[in-house]
């Protein structure tokens, strides 16, 4: 799960984090007082979507040299306008895909005057299983275009969790970082902080683009992107109370509430499975002959008929879905109450697209049974190379 960047900051506050002072609007009128509120000459006005890259982004029906995301505002008054122009408008950036997000929040801050942009971000290494940092010179721009330009300007180590965060680790950052004086000290707080924030709260990522030194020499969180683990959530009850399910797909909103593993992707085959590992196979052999899967969906072992009517109703809600295929390998999940979930959802939803079942495992033939009486449209399928086969071909037709 994500959060907006006034919340990141909130929670960085709260670890005793450097960060600017800002307040959080969602109207228009709300903007004058927030921004009275600091002092000035400078204010910053920042659209708040769950997506980087909103200073380089452009709203849609901009008017010709109209700024992106992250304003400067030299007055209350500007701050205002500024906070006006942007609230309700669509904010295209390279992390939202062509059809933007829209702007329902603004978040005001008092600005900073910037010396130095670096980055800094903490993040669980698969590989090593451990909790990374990853630091560079290169603050403000995307670590990914760093890492393929100029991979020798990134400096990253994990923390062996047995002793945690060490002043070393902090000194190993500030000196990346070209980190002097007062800086090294502050750097090794601020490590230290951050990692705290981060074991403690289940984060996956707490990414700062750019950590800024001052003009006076301090450090400083500039801008904030925190995603937290929501296999833990469940513990984690304040970061769950931060959740803005208008920024989430709302077919993976739905999934959530009835406990489905469900990622929506860009393809045109809707893949209901049973198991990650048969779901990601499923995604491959889809691929392999020459189409795309819209979405990982694993429907788990214990699934009820409701969920997999559930299921059915998300697949068949995506507009892109030009073909669904369902494939279930029956071991504790029994076929026969696919088959049902299957039938329940259609006599719902109806099926204005091609369907191809492979069944196989427990009650394989009771399930077989169940949607050959049902009277179904559906194209049966031997094995999984058969079934994408199909499926491919009828959606391709
Ligand atoms: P992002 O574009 O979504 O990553 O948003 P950021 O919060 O990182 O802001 C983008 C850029 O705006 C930063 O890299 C800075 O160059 C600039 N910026 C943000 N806040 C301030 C500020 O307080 N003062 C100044 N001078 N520039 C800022
Ligand atoms: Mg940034």
């Amino acid at each position: 799960m994500n959060i907006h960047e006034y919340q990141a900051k909130a929670l960085l506050r709260s670890y005793g984090v450097p960060v600017s002072d800002g307040r959080a609007v969602l109207r228009a009128e709300e903007a004058k007082a927030a921004a009275s509120e600091m002092a000035g000459p400078l204010w910053v006005v920042k659209a708040q979507i769950h997506a980087g890259g909103r200073g380089k982004g452009k709203f849609k029906e901009a008017e010709a040299g109209e700024k992106g995301g992250v304003r400067l505002a030299k007055s209350v008054t500007e701050a205002a306008e500024m906070a006006q122009q942007m609230l309700g408008r669509t904010l295209v950036t390279h992390q939202t895909g062509p059809a933007g997000k829209q702007v329902n929040r603004i978040y005001i801050e008092d600005g900073s005057d910037i010396s130095r942009e670096l980055y800094l971000a903490l993040l669980v290494d698969r590989q090593t299983s451990r909790v990374s940092f990853v630091v560079s010179t290169e603050g403000g721009m995307d670590i990914e275009e760093v890492a393929a330009h100029t991979p020798e300007k990134i400096v990253s180590f994990s923390v062996d969790p047995a002793t945690g965060i060490q002043p070393y680790h902090g000194r190993k950052v500030a000196f990346a970082l070209g980190l002097e004086g007062k800086q090294v000290k502050q750097c090794v707080d601020l490590i230290g902080k951050i990692y705290k924030a981060f074991v403690e709260k289940d984060a996956e990522m707490i990414e700062i683009n750019p950590l800024i030194v001052t003009t006076d020499g301090d450090l400083k969180a500039l801008d904030a992107k925190v995603g937290f683990d929501n296999n833990a959530l469940y513990r984690q009850p304040d970061i769950l109370a931060l959740r803005d399910e208008t920024e989430e797909d709302p077919k993976e909103l739905a999934a959530s509430k009835f406990d489905l593993n469900y990622i929506a992707l860009d393809g045109e085959i809707g893949c209901m499975v049973n198991g990650a590992g048969l779901a990601m196979a499923t995604m491959d052999i889809i691929k392999l002959f020459g189409a795309e899967p819209a979405n990982f969906l694993d429907v788990g072992g214990g699934a009820t008929k409701e969920k997999v009517t559930e299921a059915f109703k998300i697949i068949t809600s995506d507009p892109n879905v030009k073909g669904i295929l369902v494939n279930i390998f029956g071991g504790i999940m029994r076929c026969d109450i696919i088959a049902e979930g299957i039938i329940a959802a259609v006599k719902e939803v109806g099926l204005q697209v091609p369907l191809v079942v492979r069944l196989e495992g427990t009650n394989v033939d009771l399930g077989k049974k169940i949607i050959a009486d049902s009277g179904l449209n559906v194209i049966a399928a031997d094995d999984l190379s058969d079934a994408a086969k199909k499926i491919v071909a009828a959606v391709k037709g």
